[in-house]
């Protein structure tokens, strides 16, 4: 059964590109009928931030994309926090150290300093390998007695993995295809403390191996350790899963990875919740399936032209094998545009009952018949469509709350002529005498009146819509003043015309 694991580290807030490694991972499972694990490695306590485990679950579940196991939702491979696991790792280091693929370091770091300046001074790169570790303190260069004093008088160690000499290492990657490997480039990894903590390398495979997960789908920032993690497989005598490094997410101009910098110089989020002085999509008016579809196509293709996707048809399409492997150039217009397509498939009662709410916290001044939801539902479906977020429907339509308490000038110079408040006044008249107060009557009428008279239509309607709405913008003036309602609309035409 397929199973695959997103194993975030406490250390603050989630950042969007961590969401899409969880959206990868959850669709490949979904996809393949298998589960999806959260697995907290919060091994490492200097690093540990308060509230951000809370932060990853409710940014996933945000998502609707919430995990099968994890923290809480106990499967039968918990505990799911590493720091809950601390008592197994240790066996599995001295498992390596018997087998002969790891050993005690008793290295101090002045010691390493020391090392690598001079190393530097030659102009070398110290690496704390088969190149140079016999040189060190550790129990391959010293006796077995000599470390088993060291030990027992309880002097600082790690343990360090044996990286092997002179192999050729062939790794796979879902994505990348094959990866050839010299094995004495690489040094040897400490995989466990003295402070009895094991590093992110040993308890991740350790983790991953007892969690049964067969397919590790992570960042690209990652793919420097899987030499280590597969050769560490490999020591274990274990079936290492399959590997699939996603490709990074890149800054909307220039190089370099996405960071939270980009998000504050160009106004956009980069996370998905807020986290203290920082915005999230959630706070800044995204809906959850806007930013899952325009997650989903960062470093993923369908193959078509299809770009906007349900979470359904995106399990049902997604494939590793169609991530690509160079960086996604993040585009904050193009998060816009899928935000303002899935406002646009909403129904207004829906859209209508969240602006409620924002108008609620907004402006507690309205008064309670401008918030009535049938009222709102016909205000939205007449302004909707220009409208990327909830918010902007009060740019968009404040009107429709409140008369403009000024008009713009520059319209009003150009809109007001010397006859303008006799035919406003003229209009106020006709509006007062239609019965039927519907926008079509309400037009028919007006215009009726423009044609017997041959008026020019800029003249008349230039003017109301200044008076409607305070500028020359919105939707069809009738349906606004049918939507207003006759009294309200006569009575902002005859406070103009005060
Ligand atoms: N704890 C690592 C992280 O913070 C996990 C990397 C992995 O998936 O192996 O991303």
């Amino acid at each position: 059964k397929v199973r695959v694991r997103f194993a975030p580290s406490p250390t603050g807030p989630l950042h969007i590109g961590g969401v899409r490694t969880a959206l990868f991972n959850y669709l490949f499972a979904k996809k393949n009928g298998g589960d999806f694990v959260l697995r907290i490695e919060d091994t490492d306590q200097n690093r540990y931030v308060e509230g951000a485990e809370e932060y990853i679950a409710e940014a996933l579940n945000w998502c609707g994309i919430p995990f099968d196991e994890g923290p809480g939702k106990e499967g039968s491979f918990g505990p799911y926090r590493q720091s809950e696991r601390k008592h197994l790792y240790k066996a599995y280091a001295l498992e390596l150290i018997e087998k002969g693929h790891a050993y005690y370091a008793f290295d101090t770091s002045e010691r390493l300093d020391f090392h690598r300046k001079d190393h530097e001074a030659k102009g070398k790169t110290f690496i704390y390998n088969w190149h140079n570790r016999l040189k060190l303190s550790n129990s391959l260069s010293l006796t077995t007695e000599e470390t088993q004093k060291k030990l027992d008088a309880g002097e600082d160690y790690v343990i360090r993995f044996k990286s092997p000499q002179d192999q050729q290492l062939v790794l796979d990657d879902i994505i990348r295809g094959e990866i050839k490997i010299d094995t004495n480039i690489l040094d040897d990894k400490i995989i466990f403390k003295s402070d009895g903590m094991p590093t992110y390398h040993l308890a991740n495979i350790v983790d991953d191996h007892l969690m049964e997960i067969t397919h590790v789908i992570r960042g690209e920032e990652w793919l420097p350790s899987l030499a280590l993690h597969q050769l560490l497989y490999n020591a274990f005598d274990w079936k290492a899963p399959e590997f699939a490094h996603l490709p990074l997410i890149m800054k909307p101009v220039g190089k370099g990875k996405l960071s939270k910098r980009d998000g504050e110089k160009g106004g956009f989020p980069v996370f998905p919740l807020s986290w203290n002085e920082s915005q999230g999509y959630r706070e800044a008016g995204y809906f959850p399936e806007a930013v899952v579809n325009f997650l989903a196509l960062l470093g993923w293709n369908p193959g078509t032209e299809q770009e906007l996707f349900s979470l359904e048809e995106l399990i049902k399409a997604f494939s590793l094998e169609r991530v690509n492997k160079s960086g996604a150039r993040f585009d904050p217009e193009k998060t816009k545009w899928y935000n303002h397509q899935y406002l646009q498939k909403k129904s207004d009662e829906e859209l209508a009952s969240s602006f409620i709410t924002f108008l609620q916290k907004s402006f507690t001044s309205l008064p309670e018949s401008a918030v009535k939801l049938e009222y709102v539902t016909k205000v939205v479906s007449l302004i909707k469509e220009r409208a990327d977020y909830v918010s902007d429907f009060w740019e968009l339509g404040n009107y429709f709350f409140e008369a403009p308490a000024a008009y713009n000038e520059k319209a009003v110079k150009k809109q007001w002529k010397e006859d303008t408040p006799q035919l406003m006044q003229k209009v106020a008249e006709i509006l007062a005498a239609t019965e039927d107060f519907s926008s079509a009557t309400a037009e028919a009428n007006v215009k009726a009146w423009i044609t017997e008279n041959e008026l020019s239509f800029g003249k008349v309607m230039g003017p109301l819509r200044l008076i409607i709405v305070g500028e020359l913008k919105g939707p069809h003036i009738f349906d606004i003043l049918a939507l207003l309602g006759k009294e309200e609309s006569v009575t902002r035409i005859k406070k103009a015309l005060e």
